[in-house]
């Protein structure tokens, strides 16, 4: 049993602010975010207020992983250590040259909000007694515009507290607050960039991975399960779909000419993604399509792609080149792990030269020798694995 000590740390938070209407919607999202994200440390509850978060510490609650956790989690601008104080400006002052006595800075800027307005000081004159005696006792320069020290004071609900240093957020908006979307996930570099980018608009992503197990091993899957294990650091709880395509693949194989058959594997695909979707109440695809960037991606290639579904495909990475998607790869910490060798499922019995303009007559024209491959679709689905992948906590990965 720990008891709460007097120590927060204040959330500020980003986008949210500007969502008027909405903004209780939004903030209940992000304070259960914040929750799940840190439901395994010791922490006291986390109040709204004012426009921003206060969480409460215990004695034993660990700074450090709070931190290294908040800064992962979307919707967040900027958060700090926070001190009770005062609330007489007298006692302030004393407590906040205690606190940076030892600290080592040249200039300084004392930044008052009094939100509280039955606080009898103004945040102008806070701004003077505390900054006199913190220049008059230690010696320092004031700097109001590029200060090494910044000290700001909040003075709410006959409360005074005060804090130091602004660690940085992700920003953007709470995972879950703008709805679901299923993510098509190959075990290559730009997938999991594309779904990192729809977390960080609100989105909760479903994962779907295609393999071609048992004409290809399962490399690919690890690889999968290892990506998702890296994403869900940002949104706590992810769902992912491990699809066998082999069957499916083997009747494109039987009638598609050989440069044809990627396109068609993608239109099984998106196919399959859409009726995930439906299930899992999702309103969008996710790809990692970047335009131009292999033969596959042309105009007229997503365009036969996209045809065979009804539902908004995002492709949040369409201008990017590849040397950015990769460093972000590497900030968001999924490169790694993309680059590990796997047999991808697209590649299976397909040319170096896939056609790159391909007409979407020729494409249904394929199909119809096909058959009904609704019914294949419905099997495959029935032979895929569903995985839960949870941070923090339980990850718990079965065998694949
Ligand atoms: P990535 O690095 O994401 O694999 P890529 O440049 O290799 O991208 P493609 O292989 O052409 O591109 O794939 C384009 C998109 O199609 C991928 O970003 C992904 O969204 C989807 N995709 C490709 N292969 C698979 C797969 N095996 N399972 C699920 N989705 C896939
Ligand atoms: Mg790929």
């Amino acid at each position: 049993m720990t008891t709460p000590i007097e120590k927060y740390i204040i959330i500020h938070y980003s986008e949210i602010g500007l969502k008027k209407g909405n903004r209780s919607f939004f903030e209940h999202v992000l304070r259960r975010n914040i929750q799940k994200m840190l439901n395994d440390l010791p922490i006291g509850p986390i109040i709204i207020d004012y426009g921003r978060f206060l969480l409460n510490l215990k004695e034993d609650s660990p700074l450090d992983i709070i931190a290294a956790r908040l800064k992962k989690t979307f919707g967040i601008a900027h958060f700090s250590i926070a001190y009770p104080g005062g609330p007489e400006v007298e006692v302030l002052k004393k407590q906040i040259v205690e606190k940076i006595g030892q600290t080592s800075f040249r200039t300084f800027a004392i930044e008052t909000r009094r939100i509280d307005k039955e606080y009898p000081l103004r945040s102008r004159k806070v701004n003077e007694i505390v900054g006199d005696y913190v220049r008059t006792t230690l010696n320092k320069t004031v700097n109001l515009s590029q200060p090494e020290l910044r000290c700001n004071i909040q003075i709410y609900n006959k409360k005074v507290i005060f804090y130091f240093e602004r660690l940085e957020g992700l920003r953007g908006l709470p995972v879950g607050s703008s709805g679901k979307v299923v993510c098509l996930l190959s075990s290559g570099i730009d997938s999991p960039v594309a779904a990192y980018q729809m977390m960080s608009r609100g989105c909760k992503v479903i994962f779907v991975h295609f393999h071609s197990f048992p004409f290809t091993d399962k490399r690919s899957c690890y690889n999968a399960i290892s990506l998702v294990q890296t994403l869900t650091k940002f949104q706590n709880r992810s769902l992912l779909y491990l699809v066998p395509l082999a069957k499916i693949q083997e009747i494109i194989i039987a009638v598609a000419p050989a440069q044809y058959r990627l396109l068609l594997y993608r239109r099984m695909m998106f196919r399959f993604a859409e009726g995930i979707a439906n299930k899992e109440k999702a309103k969008a695809l996710v790809t990692g399509e970047s335009l131009g960037q292999v033969a596959s991606q042309t105009l007229e290639n997503l365009a036969a792609t996209s045809q065979v579904v009804e539902m908004p495909i995002l492709r949040p990475l369409i201008g990017i080149d590849k040397e950015t998607i990769i460093k972000h790869a590497q900030t968001i910490g999924t490169f790694e792990t993309s680059i590990e060798p796997y047999n991808d499922c697209c590649s299976f019995l397909v040319p170096p030269n896939v056609a790159t303009r391909a007409k979407i007559e020729d494409l249904v024209a394929i199909e119809q020798k096909l058959g009904d491959f609704n019914d294949l679709l419905f099997k495959i689905y029935e032979e895929s694995e569903s995985k839960i992948l949870e941070f923090p906590e339980k990850i718990q990965i079965a065998g694949v």
